[in-house]
């Protein structure tokens, strides 16, 4: 197709796959509320297996997942720290608060790098009438806000031996969890063994069309199927979709031509006059772009882009969003970066 768009806002437009489509219209489906679809029960199995957690529960959506964990480690009241920048705080329309009472108590800079073990300590404030007492610990790999951004396992490890030394579980955001593995080249679970548990996303960078699995203990996971009804999750021919979810699941090992793209990606509008991508190197398949020199709002920016066929997402101040994802080719690259330096030109000679 000539004119189709080089769509980077987000791995979550990606397409079912032709396999995809063929092994959703072949699954043998049953009414998954009831546990009778095979499966969902086997995307459950084997999610729970990747990420060595014991059981996993199937959940339309990313953000739905990380709700149904928070409701599921906490009560009315409790308190909950995380990161100020992380999805669950900044994109989740507050729906634990709504949902379940708890307050948010976000940790500025918690992924910084250094000195998250202090900040937790010091958001754990001592037994006292007048604070919400902390119940959990939530944290985001790879980080969306910051750019893709890994936590490195030694990192997670102190982390959670002393989110359990102050008494406190540990939920991992983990929608991009497998880009992390990807990137540093180690099983995932050397960094899911490091939390209470786990959500991840396999309509992101793995392809399925909908779908996000949740992994913890079998008891923890008994309360999330619970919590999921309650907020209608519960779904019935989900096979159909599980489907897909399993093949999705196997992309696992193949990110790293995103994370490749991504580098190539950021090394061609690094060259551009006034563009500076920050991370740079890129860890993962995120690419966040400052637009502050060359003087256009993101949004602008983001308008300009789509006249010239690539379509991005304004990211906050000064700040562009690009994603790679499965849909993107070497192709697509090269057209992105040539359709960005006209983009730039053109602006420049108009003033
Ligand atoms: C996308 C995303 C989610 C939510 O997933 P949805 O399926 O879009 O609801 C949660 N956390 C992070 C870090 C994400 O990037």
């Amino acid at each position: 197709m000539e004119n189709k768009h080089v769509d980077l806002r987000s791995d979550t437009i990606t397409l079912p796959t032709v396999e995809m489509r063929e092994a959703m219209a072949r699954a043998v489906v049953g009414d998954d509320v009831y546990g009778e679809d095979p499966m969902v029960k086997q995307l459950e199995q084997e999610g729970a297996a990747c990420v060595g957690k014991e059981e996993a529960v199937f959940l339309p959506s990313g953000t739905m997942g990380n709700l149904v964990a928070v409701l599921s480690h906490t009560g009315r009241g409790d308190a909950v720290l995380l990161d100020s920048e992380s999805h669950i705080f900044y994109y989740e329309a507050g729906g634990a608060s709504v949902v379940g009472g708890v307050q948010f108590w976000p940790l500025e800079g918690l992924h910084a790098g250094v000195g998250a073990v202090e900040k937790i300590e010091k958001g754990v404030r001592p037994p006292d009438q007048h604070f919400a007492p902390v119940r959990l610990l939530c944290l985001e790999n790879t980080h969306n806000r910051l750019g893709g951004v890994i936590m490195p396992p030694q990192e997670m490890e102190e982390i959670y031996s002393t989110a359990r030394h102050l008494g406190l579980r540990v939920h991992l955001d983990g929608a991009r969890i497998f880009n992390a593995a990807s990137a540093l080249d180690i099983p995932v679970t050397d960094l899911t063994c490091h939390c209470d548990s786990v959500m991840f996303c396999l309509s992101k960078g793995l392809g399925a069309p909908v779908g996000s699995l949740l992994a913890g203990t079998a008891s923890f996971i008994a309360k999330a199927r619970r919590n999921r009804k309650l907020l209608g999750g519960g779904m019935r021919q989900a096979g159909v979709l599980a489907a897909a979810g399993l093949l999705a699941l196997e992309h696992r090992h193949a990110l790293k031509d995103d994370h490749r793209r991504a580098r190539e990606l950021a090394r061609g509008l690094s060259a551009l006059p006034g563009l500076r991508v920050d991370p740079s190197p890129p860890p993962t398949n995120i690419i966040i772009v400052h637009t502050a020199e060359i003087k256009l709002s993101p949004e602008k920016f983001c308008d300009f882009l789509e006249e010239k066929g690539i379509r991005a997402i304004p990211f906050g101040e000064n700040r562009v969003r690009m994603v790679t994802h499965r849909d993107i080719s070497d192709e697509d690259i090269k057209r992105a970066i040539n359709g960005v330096e006209a983009c730039l030109l053109q602006f420049q000679s108009h003033g």
